[in-house]
């Protein structure tokens, strides 16, 4: 499978999103930032959420000078979302679009490096908060106008850890299995009643600060750049994804050389 699905990767058309309005988390830096250029670059219009304003307006206008789209910046602390808000956020993108095509849900925090055992209690909620939680908020505010769209997608980012459980990872890596089965589930429940496509994907190690963080004693030139996973995003929030449904990938199959 992973051959012919590269092999369908390499083939994707230029401008695979034109047009499609797309939304992503954590779009300020590393890979979200990475995947805003890209996903501009196609010919998508973008929602952007991240927690610095600043970092998010640099993306604005880097995405101004090198595409013919403007995207929407939204500065918003995940941390503190609630139901509320998110379908304030979808009212507006209602207002705007009618509709939504795809979500990466990519902001994660790593919180501390510990023992379950001395796992700090308000770093465990914040981490499942911007983790998972926000994702939840988000999933449910959303849902109607991803129904709206011919081939709703909704892209949950993933690690290593989430899949096998790790010492020292902590509320992280409960984070990504729970972000896991939050894809699974959502991918039984959504896949023969409407034309959303739920998928996960674990970049693996990727140089950008939160890798830093985890691996401080690692040279990041060691580290693949964001940019060698796009094809994958970009071909999953593509409608040429639509026979695929509730599969999480590892990025470094299908990263480009
Ligand atoms: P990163 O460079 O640290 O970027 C994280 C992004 O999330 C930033 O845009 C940040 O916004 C945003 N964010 C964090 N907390 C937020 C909050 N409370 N509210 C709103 N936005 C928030 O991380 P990354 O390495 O690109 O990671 C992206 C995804 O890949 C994550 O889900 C991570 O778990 C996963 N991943 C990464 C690696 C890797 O090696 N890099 C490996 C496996 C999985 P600000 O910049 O504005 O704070």
């Amino acid at each position: 499978m992973t051959q012919q699905l590269k092999s369908r990767i390499d083939a994707l058309p230029e401008q695979s999103l034109r047009d499609k309005v797309i939304l992503i988390t954590g779009a300020s830096d590393g890979i979200g930032k990475a995947a805003a250029l890209d996903f501009a670059a196609q010919g998508a219009h973008l929602i952007l959420i991240g927690r610095s304003q600043e970092k998010l307006e640099a993306v604005y206008d880097e995405i101004e000078r090198s595409s013919d789209t403007r995207p929407i910046i939204f500065p918003y602390d995940l941390n503190t979302l609630s139901l509320e808000v998110a379908r304030e956020m979808a009212y507006a993108i209602e207002q705007e679009y009618g509709r939504l095509d795809g979500v990466l849900f990519n902001a994660s925090i790593l919180g501390s490096k510990m023992s379950i055992a001395q796992y700090p209690e308000q770093e465990w909620m914040d981490v499942m908060n911007v983790n998972l939680n926000s994702s939840f908020y988000l999933t449910r505010a959303l849902l109607p106008l991803l129904e709206a769209s011919e081939h709703g997608r909704i892209l949950f980012t993933s690690s290593s850890v989430g899949r096998k459980g790790r010492a020292y990872w902590g509320a992280y890596a409960v984070s990504k299995f729970a972000t896991e089965g939050l894809m699974q589930t959502l991918a039984d429940e959504l896949g023969n009643t409407t034309n959303i496509r739920t998928f996960a994907v674990n970049p693996g190690g990727t140089r950008t600060n939160m890798r830093t963080s985890a691996y401080p004693g690692e040279n990041p030139a060691d580290v693949p750049e964001p940019s060698i996973h796009m094809p994958l995003y970009r071909f999953l929030m593509s409608s040429q994804s639509a026979d695929l449904n509730g599969n999480s990938f590892d990025a470094k199959d299908f990263s480009a050389s």
